[in-house]
């Protein structure tokens, strides 16, 4: 919590907000000169210079990144640290318990210190493009509010790399492909928001304008390792200014200056969708938008991280705000940061055109199935799983008896819920738009600005809306244990959840895609468990069919009913045992033993689909229908630089 939000509550801060930055202004901002032109080497540098007095200092780099939800600050890859001052080198040390800090003693006279760093760069970052999160690089006075520090960023980028992000530039020059060897500086900000200004760099590098009628401005900024991606299709462009258009009329407000989506396309950068005020990074792979099936799969990844402008960034959880990327954030709300984000971002996907009503009703099919197939919601809630979320990241055997980041898709159901619910009891007169409007609208049209709220602020605007028992809708779905999903949201929107015999048309596009997470056949509701292309046991669902035949994650499957494994094989046994006695006999390798397994399993291969529940109002319908008039495949694309 911002000591200035402490005495606020969850209410608006717009006036204690605009004294902090006149208390920044005040002070000479620390520069920060940035050279990524070694980023092909994996290497970045900083020249950084702080304002100082003499005396001991401790300066520190972030460990607790918004968005991240854990602390994840990459001080380990800071190296190379050098601190001068009047020409002379001054010893350092690090602290003994926050090894973010660093102790030094600045000499009588001294008001400049000098600080060189690299840092090692494993994650987002190829041959051809990087992506810069100042965490990297930045060093600044600790025990100070991050948002009360100025400081001038500049940057340098390999020869002919275009760059985007939404700082914005002071010094002439071109833009945004900087001339050879070019220092470009930009204007001055504070460590909070520079922080949440990453730069994506590359050279195959686009800039579109999105929206032309929209202000204020969006661009989508594209870098890619091979020059014929970053050129995105008219019909990713148009689906792009659509998405800008839905959100205006959705939200009805605005959070900042400008917004930039930065979009890596790379097969070696990695994946990311991580969230900023002003701009969001977001990675996918190489022909991640190259075709309508890829683009599919990534159909809700820019709608959810732009959506978490207005949830997330403006408004923000009172628990996961703090002043200095140094104090730990509490996950709590977790399930309204991320879980409504989730829906939103899957609503707005919808309504611009990235996916088809029925292709969101088939991937909100797969959501439920796998949360009502989540055996570990039988011990922990959901709300556990946000208040533990910096633990929960990342696989593990057993997942499913463990429970991952659950809070994003218990979310979206819930969300889901309350959506249908607020339609239900107006008579579709309002939604979960006009809540929207409210929560996420306060102050109106703002900058880049942190506004908390608590539990009961969301349950007043939820009454505002329509009066209900808000807090007990909250609670029983949040904090006790459900041991079945969330499926109202559904049943009220008109639809239910069946199973049937064979993937949905959305599933059958998606599994034909390679590079998928779980590459095996998908028999997670029949058999229980998910495997890797080769029969390698990911997970076993706990207390299913093959729990039971004691098979464990980590064994691998050799042979199925006499048969060498393939993913074929394994289907038609699954087939094949259909409404008989016999079991599925396997011969599974753990480690480096051999034994056999039956699964006692008679019911088939199951597939998720919503199935419409005819008469009953289709509030699904409702939700997908964009509010806008929708850009269909446009004449041309338009191209702000080469
Ligand atoms: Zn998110």
């Amino acid at each position: 919590m911002h000591r200035f939000l402490r005495f606020a509550q969850a209410g608006m801060v717009l006036g204690l907000s605009v004294l902090a930055l006149h208390a920044a202004h005040a002070q000479k901002p620390i520069q920060i000169v940035a050279d990524l032109t070694d980023a092909p080497r994996r290497l970045f540098h900083a020249d950084v210079d702080l304002p100082v007095a003499s005396g001991p200092v401790t300066l520190i780099t972030p460990q607790w990144i918004p968005g991240e939800h854990m602390p994840a600050g990459p001080v380990a890859s800071i190296v190379g640290v050098r601190f001068t001052a009047n020409g002379q080198t001054l010893p350092w040390r690090r602290d003994d318990v926050n090894l973010y800090e660093f102790h030094l003693t600045i000499p009588k006279g001294v008001t400049t210190l000098h600080a060189h760093l690299d840092s090692i760069v494993t994650s987002r970052i190829s041959q051809k493009l990087a992506v810069l999160e100042w965490e990297r690089l930045l060093l600044y006075p600790a025990g100070t509010p991050v948002r009360d520090i100025p400081i001038q960023p500049s940057l340098k980028v390999p020869a002919g790399w275009g760059v985007g992000t939404a700082l914005t530039p002071v010094s002439s020059g071109s833009w945004p492909v900087p001339a050879q060897g070019a220092v470009t500086r930009f204007a001055v900000t504070n460590v909070e928001q520079l922080q949440d200004s990453p730069v994506i760099t590359g050279q195959y590098f686009h800039e579109f304008p999105l929206a032309p009628e929209i202000s204020p401005r969006h661009y989508i900024d594209v870098v890619s390792d091979e020059p014929e991606d970053s050129n995105l299709r008219p019909s990713v462009l148009a689906a792009m200014s659509n998405l800008v258009r839905e959100a205006s009329a959705l939200y009805g407000s605005h959070h900042y200056h400008v917004y930039h989506f930065l979009l890596t396309l790379s097969d070696v950068a990695g994946g990311e969708g991580l969230e900023h005020g002003q701009s969001s990074d977001n990675g996918v792979g190489e022909k991640g938008f190259a075709d309508s099936a890829h683009e599919l799969r990534e159909a809700a990844l820019l709608s959810h991280e732009f959506t978490h402008s207005w949830n997330g960034k403006y408004r923000r959880p009172v628990g996961l705000y703090q002043p200095d990327f140094a104090t730990p954030q509490q996950g709590a709300l977790l399930w309204v940061y991320e879980g409504m984000t989730e829906y939103l971002g899957d609503v707005l996907a919808a309504r611009a055109g990235f996916e088809t009503p029925a292709q969101y009703r088939d991937r909100l099919a797969e959501t439920a199935a796998n949360l009502d197939y989540t055996p570990g919601r039988d011990w922990r809630s959901t709300e556990d799983t946000a208040v533990a979320a910096s633990v929960l990241r990342g696989y593990s055997p057993w997942f499913n008896w463990r429970r991952g980041q659950d809070y994003y898709e218990e979310g979206e159901l819930l969300w889901l819920d309350a959506d249908t619910l607020i339609r239900k009891l107006t008579q579709n007169k309002k939604s979960l738009d006009d809540f929207e409007k409210i929560f996420l609208g306060k102050g109106g049209n703002t900058s880049p600005l942190i506004v908390t709220y608590d539990f009961n602020e969301l349950v007043q605007d939820l009454n505002a809306v329509v009066p209900y028992d808000w807090a007990a809708f909250l609670h029983d779905r949040i904090d006790q244990i459900n041991p079945r999903a969330d499926l109202a949201g559904i049943e009220q929107g008109g639809y239910k959840l069946v199973y049937q015999d064979k993937p949905n048309a959305t599933e059958r596009t998606l599994a034909a895609i390679p590079g998928r997470y779980f590459a095996g056949p998908s028999c997670w509701l029949s058999i229980g468990l998910r495997l890797g292309h080769d029969g390698t046991i990911s997970d076993v669902r706990w207390n299913g069919p093959a729990d039971k035949a004691r098979l464990a994650p980590g064994e691998k499957i050799i042979a199925v009913d006499g048969q060498i494994y393939s993913a074929d094989a394994l289907r038609r046994a699954i087939r094949a045992a259909k409404g008989g006695t016999d079991p599925i006999h396997l011969i599974v390798q753990a480690d480096s033993f051999v034994s056999t397994a039956e699964i006692d399993y008679h019911d088939g291969e199951r597939f998720p689909v919503l199935e419409r529940v005819d008469g009953t109002p289709d509030y699904l319908d409702d939700i997908t229908r964009p509010l806008t008039t929708p850009e269909k495949a446009p004449a041309e694309e338009t191209k702000a630089s080469k």
